[in-house]
């Protein structure tokens, strides 16, 4: 691990004032990527501020009926407070999914969203990676890419996102609150993650001394009816080779509202809008849920080890429709 310098800061301005100062420094708060990045040389801040002490840690209700979320809750806290387990069950299903008891007690809102690759190429400094050292290559792509994205590729990266608790946000429209050196912005969910094209070393539209410090979700009442289902190699404490947030709207057996997205299989959080527009005014059941699979799959290009994920996530967007038409 190479040298670094460290501070707690106890406010916000000084925390951004801190990292909009200096070109390689880095937020720090539950550590559960940056720590794991670092140690293997992957990430290589000279200067981290520990947001830890940052008063970001409520979930409130607001009066237009959304939930603001602090950037500093972590995943265990979210998974389990009782308006999200109710409003929106499948972040609550999305969060438990993902790491083990214990990494969800240290990761936070905020780092989650923030969340790298787990390409095992880009966390080889031995290997060619586009995401670590533009222009040096991309070892996945003839290399082993089981777990690797089949939607949103480029022909300079297909690493997959890893994350749970994004699937269900894009599928909620979450909105992102940011706060930086030049004042404060809000960014659509769906907008946060950038595709690989040319240049796979930019993940988001966060720029450089900008910090994360809340997430809402708009009022959904039919999100009372949503899953979440990950599948995975082993149980838990494994990341999604296919997983997918659904949500129902059915009124008289009538599709009239719908929501999904998919992980494990985009190079982003993908939401699957014409799958979703394919569902609407269609008697619930299976005719339906296999159109709407097949028009999420259109466009996927997987490679050499990763065609199995085609038809993996046909299924799965199936399996996790069904389960939340039956949801009363
Ligand atoms: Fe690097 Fe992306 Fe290729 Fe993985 S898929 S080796 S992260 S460029």
């Amino acid at each position: 691990m190479h040298p670094f310098s460290y501070i707690r800061a106890t406010d916000e301005r000084a925390a951004i004032g801190e990292v909009s100062a200096t070109p390689d420094a880095n937020f720090v708060a539950g550590g559960s990527t940056l720590i794991d990045l670092m140690k293997l040389n992957v990430m290589q801040p000279t200067h981290l501020i520990d947001i830890n002490a940052l008063p970001l840690t409520k979930i409130e209700t607001l009066a237009d009926g959304s939930v603001r979320i602090g950037a500093m809750v972590r995943n265990s806290d979210m998974a389990y407070n009782e308006t999200i387990r109710s409003r929106y069950p499948v972040l609550s299903e999305a969060l438990l999914s993902g790491a083990s008891a214990q990494l969800r007690n240290v990761a936070t809102l905020g780092g989650n969203i923030m969340q790298r690759t787990r390409c095992y190429y880009f966390r080889d400094t031995a290997m060619p990676c586009n995401k670590r050292e533009p222009g040096s290559g991309c070892s996945a792509m003839e290399g082993i890419n089981r777990i690797h994205a089949i939607l949103g590729t480029s022909s300079r990266c297909i690493a997959s996102h890893p994350s749970d608790m994004c699937v269900a946000l894009i599928a909620l429209d979450a909105v992102v609150h940011v706060r930086g050196p030049r004042g404060e912005r809000t960014i659509p969910f769906a907008d946060f993650h950038v595709l690989p094209g040319d240049h796979p070393e930019v993940e988001t539209v966060l720029e450089h001394g900008e910090l994360i410090t809340a997430v809402t979700l708009p009022p959904l009442p039919f999100a009372t009816r949503s899953h979440y289902l990950k599948v995975r190699d082993r149980a838990s404490y494994a990341f999604a080779l296919v997983s997918v947030a659904a949500a129902l709207d059915v009124q008289q057996g009538t599709i009239r509202n719908a929501r999904l997205a998919l992980g494990g299989v985009g190079t982003k959080p993908w939401r699957a809008l014409d799958a979703e527009k394919a569902l609407l005014g269609k008697r619930a059941g299976e005719a339906a849920y296999h159109a709407a699979a097949e028009i999420a799959l259109r466009s996927a290009k997987p490679h050499k080890h990763n065609a199995f994920k085609v038809e993996l996530a046909k299924r799965s967007l199936v399996r996790a429709l069904t389960t939340v038409e039956a949801i009363v």
